[in-house]
């Protein structure tokens, strides 16, 4: 069974004009999809109906066989817990050290509260203290995340994502705020990273020929439809 099945996925956000319109994937193996389209093609309602950041109109979800679609609010949140997401402006805790906020990841987002008090088991520390070595940020620990770099802080949001040990993980437009080279950069980490670890992720990704260079397959969108979906390799430069 697919890792990912999305199915007739439509939303419509009350405007009259779909921004999502019936569509349907699968994933079957840990691959880097990269989401492609114009401006308002509806890359990123994809993206956030799939956990329901965005809650779809109507169409399935399903990960690993559960459906998300139906849950109800409480086993939504422990759904999300098994997927990561990572944004465009990072959304890390400004104030807190670039550790607090990658623990963070084991909690989750309910309660900075919570996660403050949290006394986390070593066994949480030490992962916390790899992925950061992984994401290139060791020594790093203690600085605070308003003191780094747009490079910098979205590693830390990769590593806090892994964190949740998620069965999927989210990106979107996770370069979009980030020069060139440092977007890149980026890119090769996210492709590595879900390959070591045998996860699936979708990208939201405006960058036609970064998106060719460094994910496994593309979805091509166009006016809330999917036109476009095959290996990287088969994307022709003219849509
Ligand atoms: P993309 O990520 O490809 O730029 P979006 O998913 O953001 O596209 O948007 C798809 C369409 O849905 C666009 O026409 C956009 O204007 C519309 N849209 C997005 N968010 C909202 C919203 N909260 N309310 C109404 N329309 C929205
Ligand atoms: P916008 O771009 O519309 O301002 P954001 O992308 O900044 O929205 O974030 C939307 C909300 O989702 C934020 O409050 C954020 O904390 C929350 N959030 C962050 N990670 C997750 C997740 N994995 N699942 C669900 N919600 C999340």
């Amino acid at each position: 069974s697919a890792l990912l099945a999305v199915a007739d996925l439509t939303k419509d956000y009350g405007t009259g004009r779909r921004a999502l319109d019936a569509v349907s994937f699968q994933i079957h193996t840990p691959q880097l999809v990269g989401v492609i389209g114009s401006s308002g093609a509806g890359k990123s309602t994809l993206i956030r109906c799939i956990n329901r950041l965005v809650e779809p109109t109507s169409g399935s979800v399903k990960l690993h066989d559960a459906e998300i679609t139906s849950l109800r609010r409480n086993d939504l949140r422990a759904m999300r817990r098994q997927i990561g997401m990572i944004f465009q402006e990072y959304n890390l805790v400004e104030r807190l050290t670039v550790m607090q906020n990658v623990l963070s990841g084991r909690l989750g987002y309910v309660g900075l509260w919570t996660s403050l008090r949290y006394r986390y088991p070593p066994e949480d520390i030490q992962a916390a203290y790899a992925l950061l070595d992984r994401v290139g940020l060791s020594g790093f620990e203690n600085r605070r995340a308003d003191a780094l770099s747009g490079g910098q802080r979205q590693r830390v949001g990769i590593a806090r994502a892994l964190m949740q040990r998620p069965k999927l993980l989210l990106l979107d437009e996770p370069t979009a705020s980030l020069d060139p080279n440092t977007s890149r950069q980026i890119m090769e980490l996210v492709s590595n990273v879900i390959h070591e670890e045998q996860m699936p992720a979708i990208i939201n990704i405006h960058d036609v020929g970064l998106a060719k260079a460094c994910c496994d397959r593309i979805i091509g969108m166009r006016d809330g439809r999917k036109v476009f979906d095959g290996p990287s390799s088969a994307l022709t430069n003219q849509r």
